[in-house]
């Protein structure tokens, strides 16, 4: 492989290439200190400025209103699986899911071995091909919160209004379309996202949490596991994954370089109006796993007539430099994972392969 292919990687996933141009710039030297910033310490002033500015900027870009806070946090987004139960699900009160897909069920699954739960709505017996409905959702008696998966990585199905449960808190599982559109923050209590999509490398997760919500933090829980240490030390509590933390410090100025969220949203709808023309104009050789309303900008999903055909394309399409099209194994097919690093070009050259293909093969 002599060039960079264009990669659809569900995650970890493709890296703006500005970013990654940087990175290497920085290596050996950085800011002048003699050292790359995986060698100094966490406590040094350059980092605990990188760390800052990721905040600012996560806060900036997104809009967060200006009391809530950033915690950049190990363990991935499957840790806040169970952090989310373990500080909020307190006697007296059920933690609510709405279940979208497979980490929506494993998040569930997780806060089932917490305390009490109920899942308020499902789409399981549709295999997973929409979201629900608002009159769909029955909530519990007294629930906790109300936890949501906002993109379903694996089915390739994503909320496009968000529900509104008054004060009860709305939690949300990011991790595959945080920062890839614009959205209220303020109606959410809590939000996390696993970085290796579109926020970064793996190794750091982004949690966005309001106020009042750290006050509700018991104290019994172990150190590391209660959001207030966190907030409390700005994420420097222990040692944070400092190299990840800087890697989404410079997307995240890539991201405001590129125009900020609203630029990267039409460019997010453009490329997946690519690839979805190609699904709807194909006469169902392609065969799309998610209801049109339901689609994912971030995730597109599909299938083809068998899966020999299947095989045949992921092969013709490495041989184009055209990588990480397969589909999760609970899906089948193919996943195009289209995420903010992911390039108009990108997508392009994929559609092309994609009705080249059906022309050969259809
Ligand atoms: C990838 C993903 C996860 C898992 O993240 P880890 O960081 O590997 O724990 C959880 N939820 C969603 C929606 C994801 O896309």
């Amino acid at each position: 492989m002599t060039k960079r292919v264009f990669n659809f990687n569900p995650g970890p996933a493709t890296l703006p290439l500005p970013v990654l141009e940087e990175a290497q710039k920085d290596l050996l030297n950085y800011k002048n200190t003699g050292m790359s910033v995986m060698e100094m310490s966490h406590r040094s002033k350059e980092v605990s400025e990188l760390i800052e500015e990721a905040e600012a900027l996560m806060k900036e870009l997104l809009e967060i209103p200006q009391d809530y806070r950033v915690l950049f946090l190990q363990g991935g987004a499957s840790s806040q699986f169970y952090m989310v139960p373990m500080n909020f699900l307190r006697e007296g009160s059920e933690a609510n899911y709405i279940i979208t897909g497979s980490f929506a069920e494993k998040a569930y699954k997780e806060a089932v071995k917490i305390g009490p739960t109920h899942i308020a709505a499902s789409t399981k017996e549709e295999n997973f091909t929409r979201i629900v409905k608002p009159e769909e959702i029955k909530l519990s008696s007294h629930p906790a919160y109300v936890h949501i998966t906002s993109n379903n990585t694996i089915y390739g199905t994503q909320w496009h209004a968000f529900p509104d449960f008054g004060d009860i808190p709305l939690v949300a599982d990011m991790s595959s379309d945080i920062l890839s559109r614009r959205f209220d923050v303020s109606k959410f209590a809590l939000i996390y996202a696993g970085a290796q999509k579109n926020l970064g490398p793996a190794g750091v997760t982004v949690v966005i949490i309001r106020p009042d919500m750290l006050e509700r933090v018991p104290d019994h829980l172990p150190t590391m596991l209660k959001y207030d240490t966190h907030a409390e030390k700005n994420s420097l509590y222990n040692t944070p994954p400092v190299f990840a933390i800087y890697m989404v410090t410079l997307v995240l100025r890539w991201v405001k370089n590129s125009g900020g969220l609203a630029a990267i949203e039409k460019q997010n709808e453009e490329k997946a109006k690519v690839l979805y023309d190609v699904l709807d104009n194909s006469g169902g050789f392609y065969r799309g796993h998610a209801q049109k309303d339901s689609r994912s900008l971030m995730n597109v999903t599909f299938r083809l007539p068998n899966e020999e055909l299947e095989k045949l394309f992921l092969s013709e399409a490495a041989d184009q430099g055209i990588v990480g099209v397969k589909g999760h194994r609970s899906v089948g097919g193919m996943r195009a994972s289209i995420y903010n690093a992911m390039t108009l070009e990108g997508c392009r050259a994929l559609a092309d392969f994609m009705k080249e293909f059906q022309r050969r093969h259809g």
